[in-house]
């Protein structure tokens, strides 16, 4: 076929089968290159929409498609999701039997079969490589790529012996797929499955249609249930904890209050942990709380908020975790709660790590980033997109957009701060160093004589509150650490004596009260709160229970049915016949054919 030919039958394909009008950004090049037999690296965000980057190529060529995925536990959902639309999916892992595996290979072998999902461990064995020798194979794709990178938190030991798949098999294209942004872990993967020959497409790593929040630390909890009963009452989200304790303790605050949660950590034994992660991907109205170890895969695209209870390490950490939320294009949140606290324990974790003095200050450049983030006065998505080499103006949808922050010279509170510091000879921690400035007399201050000293009292205009928000920044700035090996004790560095002397000025962010905040105007880019008049919302709303029942019933995830943007679109077009059904974007034919009679029959009772 030339390639042009393979350009339309794509394009057919993506029509027909998967109910979709158009390519999103590179899909059509993606496609276009892969189908033509080329070796590609594709760099995408989260919900950018890769997988059909190698499902459609896979139609397209002849043979089966192996995907080489590193997540078995959502092998079944993906392959559900395919034959809902209709094509011929099955997978090879660890959870099948002999007779089952024995029953896909004899279909693989004889090319009855699409798509195949396997997992890296399995590819590697003989009996699979001589499988795969012995069929016709369209294309290798390889997803979650970035798990060849040896410094990343995904590393898996096998990935790296997929470089035999360019030897075995040097005719057949191969596709590596992955949400990780940084050049290293670019590099690292072209390197190790030798794709240096590969066409590389890199695509914006903006997720426009999430929001982002920062805000200051009070009582995490209650300000993470206010979130989340006034801006998302009802939904998926995940809210992801430092440590498993706090998941625990987080998940039943929020049950006592309310909201449905569960817990996620590694600390749970298996077949717990699994059948929360089934049931978070299958239900509606669920909030999963956990640890980074929820994570890779989650697949879900109606995740409609992440939300952090502790400052993650790294920029990469909170964006790979936030970008869980909104796969589906539709308006979602990231929030996070940060305090003086988050800054300590963070610094500390390092410190006390094994790791060497090179590490740790790598270590520690990625959390300045994060506390840069944290502080900033300008936008937050620039801030974001920048760390990741992309240069961006305002997005108008975050909060340092939307309510931008006041800031102010603080150099004057700060040089108190500083003195203060210096006055209690470096031997004392935040607490007893704001008692101090505020001139409170306790016991401790007095039996150090404390409150005879010239800056007792100083800062006593400013709240505790305010002063931690400073003594925050004081550290995110660097003027100030925090010694762990010696109580926690605040210590000046070599930053702080122009400060101290008066040649340097220092503008701080405004603390800012926490005020139970009304969500700001949903108006601004990338986010339309749902426009739906009263009827098309009973129509909506009625899709939604059709659609739990009818997953029930297949025993598949709601979203594999239709997603939300679907079910909206169709609640608006409102059709009665299913040549008005077809032409909305997710209805394929396969889809058509199973549910079309329904809705049409479902829409006309309520007109
Ligand atoms: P990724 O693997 O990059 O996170 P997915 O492949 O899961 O993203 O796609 C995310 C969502 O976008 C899915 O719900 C998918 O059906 C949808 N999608 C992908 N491509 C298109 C397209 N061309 N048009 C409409 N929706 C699309
Ligand atoms: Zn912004």
């Amino acid at each position: 076929m030339d390639h042009q030919e393979n350009n339309e039958r794509a394009l057919h394909l993506l029509q027909t089968v998967f109910g979709y009008p158009a390519f999103r950004g590179q899909q059509a090049e993606i496609v276009g290159h892969v189908s033509g037999g080329g070796d590609a690296l594709v760099l995408m965000p989260t919900g950018g929409g890769k997988s059909l980057c190698y499902q459609i190529p896979a139609l397209v060529r002849d043979g089966v498609g192996v995907v080489v995925s590193p997540l078995i536990a959502l092998m079944q959902d993906q392959v559900d999701a395919l034959a809902e639309v209709g094509v011929r999916a099955a997978f090879l892992n660890s959870t099948q039997t002999y007779e089952e595996a024995s029953r896909i290979e004899r279909q693989v072998r004889m090319g009855e079969i699409d798509l195949v999902y396997v997992a890296p461990e399995r590819l590697m064995t003989e009996r699979c490589l001589n499988l795969f020798q012995a069929s016709k194979i369209a294309l290798f794709a390889i997803d979650e790529a970035h798990c060849v990178s040896q410094w990343g938190h995904d590393f898996r030991p096998e990935y790296i012996k997929l470089s035999v798949l360019h030897e075995q098999f040097p005719n057949v294209p191969r596709i590596a797929l992955t949400a990780t942004a940084d050049p290293q872990t670019r590099a690292e993967i072209i390197h190790r499955l030798q794709l240096g020959d590969a066409m590389q497409f890199v695509s914006s790593f903006d997720r426009p249609n999430i929001r982002y929040q920062i805000v200051e630390k009070a009582n995490g909890r209650k300000q993470l249930l206010d979130f989340i009963t006034t801006e998302h009452g009802g939904d998926c989200g995940i809210v992801y904890c430092l440590s498993r304790k706090k998941v625990e303790e987080t998940a039943e605050f929020l049950n006592e209050n309310g909201v449905r949660a569960m817990a996620y950590h590694a600390g749970m034994d298996h077949a717990k942990r699994a059948a929360n992660q089934a049931k978070f991907l299958r239900e509606e109205n669920i909030v999963m709380c956990a640890t980074i170890a929820f994570g890779m895969g989650i697949d879900k695209p109606n995740v409609r908020f992440v939300c952090h209870l502790d400052l993650p390490k790294s920029i990469e950490g909170y964006y790979q975790e936030t970008g869980r939320a909104g796969r589906d294009g539709e308006p979602s949140s990231a929030w996070m709660a940060y305090g003086l606290q988050d800054v300590v324990l963070q610094r500390r974790m390092i410190d006390e790590s094994e790791a060497d003095e090179t590490f740790k200050r790598v270590l520690g450049n990625k959390l300045d980033a994060m506390l840069g983030l944290c502080e900033t006065l300008s936008c937050r998505r620039v801030r974001l997109l920048d760390y990741f080499g992309e240069a961006s103006g305002p997005c108008g949808n975050c909060d340092t957009c939307l309510i931008p922050p006041v800031s102010f010279d603080g150099t004057v509170p700060v040089q108190k701060l500083l003195s203060a510091v210096y006055r209690v000879d470096q031997r004392f921690a935040a607490g007893h160093v704001i008692e101090v400035l505020r001139g409170v007399e306790t016991d401790r201050i007095k039996t150090w004589h404390h409150d005879s000293l010239s800056v007792f009292g100083i800062g006593a205009d400013r709240s505790e509150q305010e002063w931690r928000a400073i003594l925050r920044q004081v550290i995110a700035l660097g003027l100030v650490t925090v010694d762990h090996e010696q109580y926690s004790s605040l210590k000046l560095t070599d930053a702080a004596r122009p400060v101290l002397k008066g040649g340097q000025k220092v503008q701080l962010r405004q603390y800012q009260k926490p005020v139970k905040q009304k969500s700001p105007s949903r108006a601004s880019k990338g986010y339309v709160e749902s426009d739906l008049s009263p009827r098309e919302q009973a129509i909506f709303d009625k899709l939604r229970w059709w659609r739990v029942e009818t997953a029930r019933a297949h025993d598949v995830a709601a979203y594999i049915i239709f997603n939300d943007a679907t079910l909206r679109e169709i609640a608006k077009a409102r059709p009665t016949t299913l040549s008005d059904l077809r032409g909305i974007s997710g209805v394929g034919e396969k889809k058509l054919a199973s549910y079309g009679d329904e809705i049409v029959a479902m829409i006309s009772e309520m007109e």
